[in-house]
């Protein structure tokens, strides 16, 4: 059955793909997002590429309770796809506050205003990162919760209010999902990720260096307990991801109560293995040099991802080669992210609809 989804963060990376992705599927879509780090021009390309439009995008800060209430109480939302946060692992060190305002605090004020409109069925982007340094791979959802920093302690922290609302409020249903590494591009080429200022993850990092943008990646060390010394990572296209979100709102009644899975491939890649994928890709050589780990990073971080096959029956279907070739494709098309240069047409793009 189609339903209405608000979308927090539907501007961003995942929230952005997944936005396309319910388009596509029938769903009516409600985006909110503050555009803190997002593009509002990323709403123009969603409809563009789905061929729909939103029912609704607002500029909306998920702290800004009242301004959240007003969305909801003019939108008939069936459930909430919650993305909005910062996610940068090296920044949340140095702006905890910030962090915990945002993500914590952000949530508590969507579940209150939720609650208030009797809306209970929720999505949750959670994070591999809440496993920390993990002892033994593959990562099942009972491998041990250690997480090393503030950004990876918000994500827990949420999981941990959410099972708490579940325990209280018997209506509630939430589908918490741990994320693995999201890389990729939609394969039109028109939505992508767009960071700003130097990319923290390594697959922008690696596009904008095959496009000339940046000289060469540093690569974070080659001395970790791996086949090749780099670290490893499981690394899913973000379509995968956008298409978990869906699955997961059609499958958030099948029993009350929180439960949550992984998304990841099960496959893990290092970075020089990630490094030649994308050469090849792009058909161009990626200059990188060796320096110092990045403190912080952990070995290997690979996903279990059987338990979400086993309650939706439903895999993820994209390798490592088609992440490679929409993120260049993304970034050959759009080698300044979404951002215009002074003077350029802003060519069929209507901008944001706004509201509080
Ligand atoms: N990495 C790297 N150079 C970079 C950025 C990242 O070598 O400029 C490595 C990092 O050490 C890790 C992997 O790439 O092994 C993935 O890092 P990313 O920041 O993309 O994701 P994380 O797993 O840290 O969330």
């Amino acid at each position: 059955m189609p339903e209405t989804v608000l979308v927090t963060g539907g501007a961003g990376f995942i929230g952005s793909h997944t936005c396309v992705e319910l388009l596509a599927h029938g769903h009516e879509v409600v985006v909110v997002d503050n555009h803190v780090n997002s593009s509002p021009h990323a709403l123009d390309r969603i409809a563009k590429t789905a061929g729909r439009p939103l029912a609704g995008a607002f500029h909306v800060d998920v702290r800004d309770r009242k301004a959240l209430a007003e969305v909801f109480a003019r939108h008939p939302v069936d459930s909430v796809i919650h993305f909005a946060a910062h996610k940068a692992v090296g920044e949340s060190v140095g702006h905890p506050v910030e962090y915990y305002d945002t993500n914590v605090g952000g949530t508590c004020t969507l579940l209150s205003v939720m609650h208030e409109h009797r809306v209970h069925r929720l999505v949750f982007s959670s994070s591999c990162s809440v496993y920390g340094d993990a002892q033994t791979v593959p990562l099942t959802e009972q491998s041990p919760v250690a997480p090393t920093n503030p950004y990876a302690r918000t994500k827990l922290m949420c999981e941990r209010i959410l099972e708490d609302v579940c325990t209280h409020l018997a209506e509630m249903r939430v589908l918490a999902l741990r994320y693995f590494n999201p890389v990729g591009a939609h394969p039109s080429g028109r939505l992508g990720e767009d960071p700003q200022g130097v990319p923290n993850n390594v697959m922008p990092y690696v596009a904008q260096v095959a496009v000339g943008r940046r000289q060469k990646l540093s690569v974070f060390g080659n001395d970790y307990p791996t086949p090749d010394g780099t670290g490893v990572r499981d690394y899913i296209h973000v379509m995968d991801v956008a298409e978990g979100h869906r699955v997961a709102v059609e499958h958030l009644d099948d029993r009350p109560g929180m439960q949550t899975f992984n998304l990841g491939t099960g496959t893990g890649t290092s970075v020089l293995q990630l490094v030649a994928a994308f050469g090849e890709a792009s058909g161009r050589p990626i200059p990188h040099q060796i320096v110092d780990r990045r403190p912080g990073d952990v070995a290997e971080l690979v996903a279990d991802a059987s338990a979400v096959a086993a309650a939706w029956d439903w895999t993820t279907t994209r390798d490592l080669a088609a992440m490679c070739r929409d993120a260049w494709r993304f970034q050959q098309l759009n080698p300044h992210g979404y951002s215009r240069r002074p003077g350029e047409a802003a060519a069929g793009e209507t901008g944001e609809l706004s509201c509080g």
